[in-house]
């Protein structure tokens, strides 16, 4: 099959269409490594642009068995039902190495992969979160281009990963357990500066009282910590994936903090700032890229990493030289 520029006016008009099977292949074309598929997918995101930005972007971050899974399917459901369409998209950095990713599977997501309104991609595998997460990014844009209006990222709770969910999305969710003392963990690893909730899960049955009890914990913690906006207050709620109580409650705050947050100019301030701070993310990614991909380059950037080695060269010295290198 031949690849020309019109093809991806076509693409991206099937795209805009909301066809399925178009922006399978549109984010198959974002997440492929060739250079000439690359070049391709950045002009598809390109002409697609104007047609994004209106989704509600939700990061959700949780350890496993927390019950993100099980959360997105539930709150997916419920987002349907309202009339929305939902996409389910994953950050896994270590889907490279195990060769898949758990994260945005479908058959975890029973109910809403049965839905024509759900549309659910695992993560990308592609060697380094940046390259992960700036692929899923792109993947929310083309979602977002195919009408989407709601678009779940689900990450697991390993630090940088959730960082990059936050600096792609309008609203960070924290996914917490009833009980232990561990969970607390939470607000010492700086989780909860990039939380605008915590939702204790499995309050139900004979977790519930434990489950309040949590709650009321983190709600002692995070009292004492100043929030990252004056508008918001993470609030700290309870809610059971399973029977699906207190989901529709949880997806209330999703839209009080974005009525908050536009109000104040945080909101428009937010996207703004993730855009460009994807520009530079982006740039690293393809410097790096370059680095690594081109033989001659690569074996010269050997030499001189060799040469800094045996202390033969300054390590400011040898910077400045792969810079040229990149000219
Ligand atoms: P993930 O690894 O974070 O995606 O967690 P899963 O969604 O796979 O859930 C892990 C386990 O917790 C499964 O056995 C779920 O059935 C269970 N689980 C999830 N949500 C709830 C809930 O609200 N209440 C109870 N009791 N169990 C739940």
């Amino acid at each position: 099959e031949k690849k020309t520029p019109l093809d991806i006016t076509s693409l991206a008009r099937d795209v805009r269409a909301g066809h399925r099977a178009a922006l399978a292949r549109a984010i198959t074309l974002v997440e492929s490594r060739r250079s000439d598929h690359q070049a391709l997918a950045r002009e598809l995101v390109q002409q697609l642009l104007p047609n994004t930005g209106k989704a509600v972007r939700v990061g959700i971050t949780g350890s496993p068995g927390v019950g993100k899974s099980t959360t997105i399917d539930a709150l997916g459901s419920y987002l349907i039902e309202q009339g929305n369409k939902v996409a389910v998209l994953a950050v896994d950095p270590s889907s490279a190495r195990s060769g898949g990713s758990i994260l945005g599977d479908k058959t975890r997501m029973a109910r809403l992969s049965a839905s024509a309104d759900a549309f659910i991609r695992p993560s990308p595998s592609s060697g380094t979160l940046g390259g992960v997460a700036a692929k899923t990014r792109e993947a929310m844009l083309l979602c977002e281009a195919a009408g989407f209006d709601v678009v779940l990222v689900e990450t697991v709770g390993i630090g940088q990963s959730e960082t990059a969910v936050c600096d792609m999305t309008d609203f960070f969710l924290a996914l917490m357990l009833p009980g232990g003392g561990d969970e607390l963990q939470g607000i010492k690893k700086g989780l909860v500066e990039l939380a605008d909730m915590i939702a204790i899960n499995k309050a139900d049955g004979d977790n519930l009282k434990r489950a309040n009890a949590t709650a009321a914990d983190y709600r002692g913690a995070l009292h004492i910590l100043s929030p990252r906006s004056e508008h918001w207050h993470p609030p700290v709620v309870t809610y059971s994936a399973l029977a699906g109580t207190g989901i529709a409650e949880l997806w209330q705050k999703v839209l009080d903090h974005r009525k908050a947050m536009t109000a104040s100019g945080e909101f428009a301030a937010r996207r703004r700032e993730q855009q460009v701070k994807w520009m530079w993310s982006m740039l690293e990614q393809r410097m790096l890229a370059r680095l690594r991909s081109e033989a001659s380059v690569r074996a010269k950037v050997r030499k001189i990493e060799a040469d800094v080695a045996d202390g033969h060269l300054t390590p400011a010295l040898a910077a400045e030289q792969i810079l040229e290198l990149l000219q």
